[in-house]
């Protein structure tokens, strides 16, 4: 757990989140700024503060995440109609937690490509 890190304490149960998924590994919630119906963020408990730290060792929890997302999709009614989990690593990207964190968005069309 790393100090002052917001996703390691919503992981720690610090503010009562309530869970959508969790597991050893992994747990997700819902965006507190949904931007689509279905909005869930899917996070490793470890702290890992960008994509650019993935490495061998870590990458795993990479797919455990995307399992958790996929399983979420399906409770949420999304599996056959479609959603996005993405990502986003740094500025451009517009990360704004660092923590890093799957988006699982869905619920309604999504354009692409995302950016203006
Ligand atoms: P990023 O911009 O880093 O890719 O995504 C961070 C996401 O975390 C944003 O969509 C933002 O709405 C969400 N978020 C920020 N603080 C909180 C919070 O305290 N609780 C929840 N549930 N979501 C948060
Ligand atoms: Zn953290």
């Amino acid at each position: 757990m790393a100090d002052d890190c917001l996703f390691c304490k919503i992981a720690n149960g610090d503010f009562n989140t309530d869970f959508v998924y969790e597991n050893d590994e992994v747990v997700a919630f819902r965006d507190l700024n949904p931007q689509a119906p279905t909005h869930v963020l899917v996070i490793p408990r470890q702290h890992i503060a960008t994509l650019n730290e993935i490495d061998a060792e870590n990458s795993v929890i990479i797919g455990k995440m995307y399992i958790a997302a996929k399983e979420i999709a399906a409770s949420e009614g999304l599996a056959e109609r479609g959603y996005r989990a993405v990502m986003n690593c740094n500025a451009d990207a517009g990360q704004s937690v660092f923590h890093i964190h799957l988006h699982l968005v869905g619920g309604k069309p999504m354009g692409w490509p995302p950016w203006p």
